[in-house]
């Protein structure tokens, strides 16, 4: 049967895979299918900066040139799109800022490189929140992106660009970066799967930094097999990033078969206190039960200081980041005041003009908690706690397999409700920045819903066991069509 165009955009990653192997359609058919789409939907949700057409054509030209040679790479052909931080040779690479508005990556991050080895096809960079910092991606010096499900509410953050898109099924998968929940916050909130993986699991070159002991890049999808299918090419060792690590990485596609029945799910009790909406409580608790009847063991557990998480995080990534972003001083690239009269005022005025509210306040905090008089009282303290945080999640480790539980406090909320109280938007990351502190992998699918809007379940591991959370997500999506659900507007 002919393949009608006007329905690749309804297809996951692995469905599109068959279908380019089957020769029922080629990668520039696909790819030109979803440039309409970027141009018939895109605009509606701000979600896309940059939208690389011309490239994306001769890519996908190559693509099918390869697979007519019989030489095809895990995603030969198969349409991406990046996160705006990720450098990208000789493309816009903004990271939602102003600082940036002008930057064209003179190379390739590791993560565009080895999707692009394996023959994938780039349409486009995703607005995100700016530097990101955010979890509603109203930080974005190119404004917010907008929630296919309701276009008045986020999408979450910092991802959201990425989250929208895939969502909205404008592309099938994008990548994204979470420092502390920026993949599976605006996951849940769009009703997508999204995995951060092990801190070190994949390479961080040419990332643009924001909090380096706690980014860690990771994919958006619309199921689990997909994600498996791109963390397989993403992860591994890189020489140009030193805290990437030496571990094999396993076949995550061929892992995800493996059953729950008799998976050890750990369900803490601090994620289920007053701060959870109660429907979006209930959606999660029905998912657990879901798991228990294909064989999973609920089995309680305390976190004693889980609940010190965001305090924790909000002292450790800015101090972080008012060290990372101090390279940007008009002097190398990005953004540059008119006519200063010395450097001090090219210093003051670039920075001044280059950077939003946000990240402002960030470098602010950052820099009162690692100054001589404040370092032992905020930063060391921090640094201890995290200690904490990580070894509650150890002790859990040695009863539970995986800890399972809400990935956010609510479903999506509208846009510039919580843009004045900055406390308040950072609470939307209470169940996510710990797996950041510990360094452990995350994935969030969606489960359920509350108000007629996507909720998220949120599996957390030991580190390196993204294949059991992976499975385990499988395992639930074999079970249930909640990642199957479309917004309205965009079927
Ligand atoms: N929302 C959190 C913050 O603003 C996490 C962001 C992220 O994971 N990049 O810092």
């Amino acid at each position: 049967m002919a393949t009608n165009s006007n329905e690749l955009h309804t297809r996951t990653l692995a469905e599109l895979a068959g279908g380019l192997a089957a020769g029922d359609f080629s990668s520039r058919e696909l790819t030109e299918a979803l440039l309409a789409r970027i141009e018939s939907h895109g605009s509606s949700l701000n979600a896309f900066i940059t939208v690389t057409e011309e490239a994306a054509l001769a890519q996908a030209d190559d693509a099918d040139k390869q697979r007519a040679a019989g030489e095809v790479g895990p995603l030969n052909g198969l349409p991406i799109v990046h996160k705006d931080l990720f450098c990208t040779k000789g493309v816009l690479t903004t990271c939602g800022s102003r600082m940036l508005e002008n930057f064209v990556s003179p190379y390739d991050s590791t993560v565009v490189e080895r999707i692009s080895s394996a023959g994938a096809v780039l349409l486009g960079k995703t607005n995100m929140d700016e530097f990101a910092m955010g979890s509603s991606n109203e930080t974005s010096y190119f404004g917010p992106v907008k929630n296919p499900w309701d276009t008045k509410l986020s999408p979450g953050g910092s991802s959201g660009g990425s989250a929208a898109s895939v969502a909205a099924r404008i592309v099938p998968a994008a990548t994204g970066t979470d420092t502390g929940g920026s993949i599976r916050q605006p996951a849940a909130l769009t009703g997508i799967t999204g995995i951060k993986p092990t801190y070190g699991r994949v390479s961080r070159y040419g990332m643009v930094a924001f909090a380096s002991s706690l980014d860690q890049a990771g994919v958006l999808t619309r199921s689990a097999e997909d994600a498996a299918l791109l963390l397989g090419v993403m992860a591994g060792l890189d020489p140009r990033d030193s805290t990437s690590v030496d571990e094999p990485v396993p076949d995550y596609v061929g892992g995800l078969s493996k059953p729950v029945k008799g998976l050890k799910i750990g369900v803490v009790k601090q994620h289920f206190n007053e701060g959870l909406d109660e429907q979006c409580g209930n959606a999660v608790k029905d998912a657990l039960k879901a798991l228990e009847g294909e064989g999973a063991r609920l089995i309680k557990i305390d976190m004693p200081n889980i609940d010190l998480s965001v305090p924790t995080y909000y002292v450790v990534a800015p101090a972080e980041c008012s060290s990372n972003l101090s390279r940007f001083d008009g002097v190398r690239f990005g953004h540059r005041a008119d006519e200063p009269e010395d450097l001090l005022d090219l210093y003051c005025r670039t920075r001044g003009e280059g950077f939003g509210e946000e990240v402002k306040r960030r470098i602010m905090t950052g820099t009162y908690v690692l100054s001589a008089g404040y370092y032992d009282a905020y930063y060391l303290k921090a640094q201890k706690v995290r200690q904490l945080i990580s070894r509650d999640f150890m002790n859990a480790f040695e009863a539970v397999d995986v800890i399972a539980g809400p990935t956010a406090p609510t479903v999506a909320f509208a846009i510039g409700a919580k843009t004045d109280d900055p406390v308040t938007m950072y609470l939307n990351d209470i169940y996510t920045i710990s797996a950041n502190l510990a360094g452990l992998p995350g994935l969030s699918i969606p489960c359920g819903r509350a108000d007629g809007l996507p909720v998220g379940l949120q599996l957390v591991g030991p580190h390196f066991s993204e294949e059991t959370i992976l499975a385990c997500a499988h395992q639930y999506q074999q079970i249930t069509d909640w990642h199957q659900a479309c917004p309205e507007d965009f079927r």
